[in-house]
């Protein structure tokens, strides 16, 4: 058979399942109007919660910073590659993030797919056992078959399931680890039961705040500032794509859990650092977060949540409990979510459906992702397009 030919077959299946994905092209900066394959849209497909990835003092500190530092970083954080600009952003994030530990100290990631494989392979080895949530995102599935850790994975947002499985477990190490804010869900893990449960059995609490940061708790300082939380036993990821508008992650902790991951984390050592003017950026949108333009856009994205909440709770179809930017509304099949963001872009408005393997079988949705940059007026027109297909869906 020629080499090509399985690959082929591969991804006519994928077609025949409706799991086909395919990109699309943004001509403008990411947003609440963008101009995507040529067309005009609006936009509910990004993660950028507070609308700061378009925020054109970001874009000038970017400058700023390749001016200051140049393109690259040149190598790894141990070999030459850790700038000012890298240290600095750590020292900011440890300051504005690492409430929840004494001595903070946080270490900085090109992205958080690599965070959390870092902190997952520094802290679960062999003999360790990892304690998963069963809906966390794939970067911390693929950080745990990395880590070579025994893996057992509990109920969604379960601590009483979960208490039971540690009860059992007789590992030397335990490691639990859970998304704050799920991706695909919006909903908020149970954190003060993770962490007790985490305290009673001498476990590590990893959690990753990719959706909370910049989002949640006083001035956006994420998930475990909002529910109050404060212990050594935790460890905390943030990613500075999403809501921070640029790129990159960091993993912060007690000092002593940064500096072994320093030592012993592969998937930071053996890596290139990002651009310093990456990091340069996110300090500065590190500051409109904690002050009072990001108090505004937090405040106008929680009127939209509420709207939407609404919206959805009046449509045929399944909205999940969320209080978050993110807004899933369950269809169903693949090809039914499909046909439904087939609609809704015909009508000028990008809600991505979301398939399997990312979300289980028979639950694909749409996820509206609301941002701080969308107005009331661009929920009305979504109101108004999902209000025509539930007739026609009637009809
Ligand atoms: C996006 C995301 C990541 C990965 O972060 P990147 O910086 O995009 O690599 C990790 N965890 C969760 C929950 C995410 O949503």
């Amino acid at each position: 058979m020629f080499i090509l030919d399985t690959l082929k077959e591969g991804l006519a299946d994928l077609d025949a399942r409706g799991l086909r994905r395919r990109r699309r092209i943004a001509d403008t900066p990411c947003g609440a109007h963008m101009r995507v394959d040529g067309r005009d849209i609006v936009g509910f497909a990004s993660n950028d919660y507070l609308g700061l990835a378009g925020h054109p003092a970001l874009a000038a500190a970017l400058a700023e910073g390749a001016a200051r530092y140049g393109a690259g970083s040149g190598g790894s954080h141990l070999l030459g590659g850790h700038s000012r600009a890298h240290e600095q952003l750590e020292d900011d994030l440890a300051e504005f993030a690492g409430g929840f530990v004494d001595a903070p100290r946080a270490l900085s990631f090109s992205t958080g797919y690599m965070a959390n494989l870092a902190a997952l392979t520094a802290l679960a080895g062999r003999g360790t056992t990892l304690f998963s949530d069963a809906l966390n995102h794939a970067s911390l599935i693929d950080g745990a078959r990395l880590a070579r850790a025994d893996v057992q994975i509990y109920p969604h947002n379960d601590a009483e399931a979960l208490a039971a499985m540690l009860e059992a477990s007789d590992a030397a190490v335990k490691v639990i680890v859970s998304d704050t804010v799920f991706s695909m869900d919006g909903d908020i893990a149970p954190l003060a039961a993770l962490l007790a449960l985490a305290e009673r059995h001498g476990a590590w609490l990893v959690v990753d705040d990719a959706h909370g940061f910049g989002v949640l708790g006083p001035q956006g300082r994420g998930a475990l500032a909002a529910a109050a939380l404060r212990s050594p036993h935790l460890v905390y990821i943030c990613t500075l794509g999403k809501a921070a508008g640029v790129a990159g992650a960091c993993v912060i902790a007690h000092e002593t859990v940064i500096e072994w991951l320093l030592q012993r984390a592969r998937p930071y050592i053996f890596t290139t650092a990002s651009p310093p003017a990456v990091a340069h950026a996110v300090s500065a949108s590190i500051k409109i977060i904690a002050g009072q333009e990001g108090d505004a856009r937090r405040a106008h994205l929680a009127t939209l949540i509420e709207r939407t909440r609404a919206m959805l709770k009046a449509t045929r179809w399944q909205p999940v409990d969320s209080h978050t930017a993110v807004q899933p509304l369950i269809i169903g099949s693949n090809e039914a979510a499909l046909a439904v963001a087939a609609r809704l872009d015909e009508a000028g408005l990008w809600v991505p459906a979301i398939r399997p393997p990312t979300v289980p079988v028979g639950t694909s949705r749409l996820r509206i992702s609301l941002s701080a940059a969308h107005s009331h007026e661009d929920l009305a027109r979504l109101e108004m397009a999902l209000a025509q297909l539930d007739e026609v869906n009637h009809a």
